[in-house]
């Protein structure tokens, strides 16, 4: 029997949530063009599209907004985050921006040039966009295990050294102008990396010279995996282990919406003072002054607390179980989920839900669909639609791998009984399995098409 333990914190505020009748959730589907990204928040009962700003603020966060300091310059409310970044991070320059995004492109605008290259275990899609944006080459190499669903290695968002050493040894390290690793790894379904293969990768890039930046948007649920599974860990501190982790590199970006556990934020570290007065003014021109970078004082006070919130394992402890609890109890229904189950995220393997359904019909797209007429729950689709293309010789068909549907889980929003009536939805939705049909394109955009996608059902 699995131990669930109970969510640490009770409930002061609360959003009502409804779950539309069936006729009605059928006919916003159809005027969606059978696209769940079309929807009206309000016609969704359980949201798990994205986990990223979709969090519940504690109170104290709550509180530190009514003491943000607007000032346009050298604001108290810049004093508070700098302090708690400084205490966690342990960086000597940083500056806010409004988003994890933000902080990407000010860092690729003053140091990629066209032709140069970027390793990183895998790329947020918005960081790989960045670098590309600058003329530059993003490069993956994380751990062959990566790729196989059904394998349990602890830490799957590893970076492969050997990968590694042979890029740079071909590349060449002075057209690497940083190095990255993104901890947890989003990409790679929310796999968190070891504290040794930090300290491997760190030697790696400092070897060649080259500077080595961590795309820190989980890294608390990354602290919290090396807790667990990493030997000599288990008796550390988050705090301890996260300012470990940060004293490997020469800086960070990050998205505050996730375990910053804010609405809105970002932040972008660095100890090279010469970059930082770059960074500096490439901030005053995209973002706002340095003490602000595009936000709210209160939002900076927000952060500055959600910072240490996001640290907190009894908070860590029923976060992290909360996506182990919903995959178990699937896997337990014969619904095969990516193994083991990420820190944000429950991604479920359609093929073993739908496996009559070719990738040419879109069964991740169908399961999506069922969701939401099922249950009123909003999951996102990351197969065929996302990333099928066709061969720019041959003009094949070329299908990812894997057919997924991601069910992010927000912080602290929903409660195990949410979680609960996830798992009766696609148990249902799994009963009735041979009935449900593919989908076709009635509108596909060229570039990101499952934004904005129309289909019809076959
Ligand atoms: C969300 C995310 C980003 C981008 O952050 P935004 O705040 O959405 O701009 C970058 N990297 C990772 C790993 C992320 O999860």
């Amino acid at each position: 029997m699995l131990t669930y333990p109970p969510e640490p914190f009770r409930i002061k505020v609360i959003e009502p949530i409804r779950l539309i009748p069936r006729q009605a959730r059928e006919r916003v589907l159809r005027e969606a063009g059978y696209n769940i990204f079309s929807l009206k928040a309000e016609d969704i009962f359980i949201d798990l599209l994205t986990d990223s700003g979709t969090g519940a603020m504690s109170h104290d966060q709550w509180a530190a907004l009514m003491r943000g300091d607007e000032s346009y310059a050298g604001a108290r409310s810049f004093h508070r985050l700098k302090e708690a970044v400084e205490d966690i991070f342990g960086f000597r320059y940083f500056v806010p921006t409004h988003q994890g995004r933000a902080a990407e492109n000010i860092l690729s605008a003053v140091l990629v040039k066209p032709g140069m290259y970027v390793p990183s275990n895998m790329h947020f899609d918005t960081t790989d966009a960045n670098i590309r944006a600058r003329g530059g080459h993003p490069t993956n190499l994380v751990i062959d295990e990566a790729f196989d669903p059904a394998n349990p290695h602890p830490f799957k968002g590893n970076m492969d050294l050997a990968k590694l050493k042979a890029f740079i040894e071909s590349v060449g390290p002075e057209r690497i102008p940083f190095g990255m690793i993104t901890v947890t790894n989003n990409a790679g379904g929310g796999q968190p990396v070891s504290m040794a293969n930090l300290k491997a990768v760190a030697e790696t890039y400092h070897s060649y010279g080259i500077p080595f930046f961590i795309d820190a948007a989980r890294y608390a649920e990354n602290c919290y995996f090396i807790k667990l599974r990493e030997p000599g860990y288990a008796d550390k501190s988050t705090l301890e282990i996260a300012r470990e982790m940060f004293s490997l590199a020469d800086g960070m970006c990050m998205s505050a919406k996730k375990d910053a556990i804010v609405n809105i934020g970002g932040l972008l570290c660095m100890n090279d003072e010469k970059l930082f007065e770059k960074v500096k003014n490439e901030l005053i021109l995209r973002e706002g002054f340095p003490t602000y970078g595009g936000l709210a004082g209160r939002d900076l006070d927000a952060m500055a607390v959600g910072l240490y919130e996001g640290l907190d394992e009894a908070y860590l402890a029923y976060r992290l179980s909360q996506t182990s609890y919903l995959a178990e109890r699937l896997n337990e229904l014969g619904i095969p989920t990516v193994q083991p189950p990420g820190g944000h995220a429950v991604y479920v393997d359609v093929f073993g839900v739908l496996p009559h359904i070719p990738q040419s019909e879109f069964p991740g797209q169908a399961l999506t669909v069922e969701l939401y007429r099922e249950g009123g729950i909003r999951g996102c689709e990351i197969g065929s639609v996302m990333f099928a293309r066709p061969d720019p010789d041959s003009g094949q068909m070329i299908y990812p791998k894997l057919e997924l549907v991601r069910l992010a889980i927000p912080r602290r929003t929903y409660t195990q009984s949410h979680l609960d009536y996830v798992t009766e939805t696609l148990a249902q939705i799994k009963e009735r399995a041979s009935e449900i049909r593919g989908y076709r394109f009635v509108y596909a955009p060229e570039l990101l098409r499952h934004f904005t996608a129309r289909f019809e059902p076959l």
